[in-house]
């Protein structure tokens, strides 16, 4: 089988969703080069510094390879978090991240909930137990991680933070918005980022049009030593994704490019929302941290979880509003 690119090379993966075979050389191009028109998209080739968000699983590995292919290293810095979940977080994940970005020539900052919040992601987890508060650890997670990411990319002075959602990470999150009704985050999932504080860097996602199944392949042929481990906590991630993406995997396997369309024409639509939605204004800032929060709200849900939990000491006229 022949690759239907170069024609001459031998064929290696099927891409469903463009009908082609592609060999390995010609595959790796193929995500180079949508990652490279979505970047453009965004303006990221224009200039600026770019925060890599690196988790040391395999999307933020393609992440970093990909966009060091066409965007100059100096613009690029990653940061790391470790969270603190016992036998999920190893140093040896973090130092092998630590080599792969050496060899591109990308400097990492290395961080941790223990480090800039005061406690593990275990601690938490565990003082909400004893409070008996019903969160799941990865409300915790993703609230603090969106947390630090944002204080990391104005500390360095990035002009954009760059995670490694993929498409299958993007859609699931646009139905399970839609189906929430919750406008604000829908349009914020668009391609064009908004700034809805000046407090935000512009978060962008240059991999939210390729396939999982595709990051995982460009990470074995890259044969990165990426992080496999399951974090423990995943069985209490909310269960509605979990249904979601079953439901997308149907749909993409009887109709092959099903959620590269859902994700083109919500781009479309989020584009006219966003025109006739008025999000000019300022989001508050937290009481207590001083960091941007959702309208309507005093204390942010990172401080609310932290009072919760018992690890976060605030007077009585706080605590009463929380009630
Ligand atoms: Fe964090 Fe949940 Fe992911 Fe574990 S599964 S790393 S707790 S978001
Ligand atoms: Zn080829
Ligand atoms: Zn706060």
């Amino acid at each position: 089988m022949i690759c239907d690119i170069c024609r001459s090379r031998e064929a290696e993966v099927f891409q469903p969703h463009s009908g082609r075979k592609l060999c390995r050389k010609c595959f790796i191009e193929d995500i180079r080069e949508r990652v490279k028109r979505e970047a453009e998209k965004i303006g990221l080739d224009k200039g600026g510094k770019i925060l890599l968000a690196v988790s040391g699983g395999k999307d933020s590995y393609v992440l970093a390879d990909t966009l060091a292919s066409f965007i100059d290293h100096d613009r690029l810095i990653a940061y790391n978090i470790v969270e603190g979940i016992h036998g999920y977080n190893r140093k040896e994940h973090v130092e092998q991240l630590k080599k792969f970005l050496d060899g591109l020539g990308i400097e990492l900052i290395e961080d941790s909930f223990e480090k800039s919040i005061g406690y593990s992601l275990d601690e938490m987890v565990k003082s909400a137990i004893e409070k008996g508060l019903n969160v799941s650890a990865c409300t915790f997670c993703g609230g603090f991680r969106r947390k630090l990411i944002n204080n990391a990319g104005r500390i360095v002075n990035a002009d954009y933070v760059a995670t490694g959602h993929n498409l299958d990470d993007e859609v699931q999150a646009i139905i399970i918005n839609l189906i929430r009704g919750d406008i604000i985050r829908l349009v914020r999932l668009g391609d064009k980022p908004i700034k809805l504080s000046s407090k935000f860097v512009l978060r962008v996602k240059p991999l939210r049009k390729i396939y999982e199944w595709e990051t995982t392949m460009y990470a074995y042929y890259k044969g990165y030593n990426f992080q496999e481990t399951e974090c423990p906590y995943i069985s209490m991630r909310p269960t509605l994704r979990a249904k979601v993406r079953d439901l997308l995997y149907s749909l993409e396997s009887i109709k092959p490019g099903t959620l590269l369309n859902i994700i083109e024409e919500f781009d479309k639509i989020a584009e006219r929302v966003r025109k006739e939605t008025n999000l000019k204004e300022e989001l508050p800032t937290c009481k207590i941290c001083g960091e941007p929060t959702s309208y309507g709200r005093e204390i942010c849900k990172n401080c609310e979880l932290l009072i919760r939990a018992g690890l976060l000491n605030v007077d009585s006229a706080v605590l009463q509003n929380l009630k």
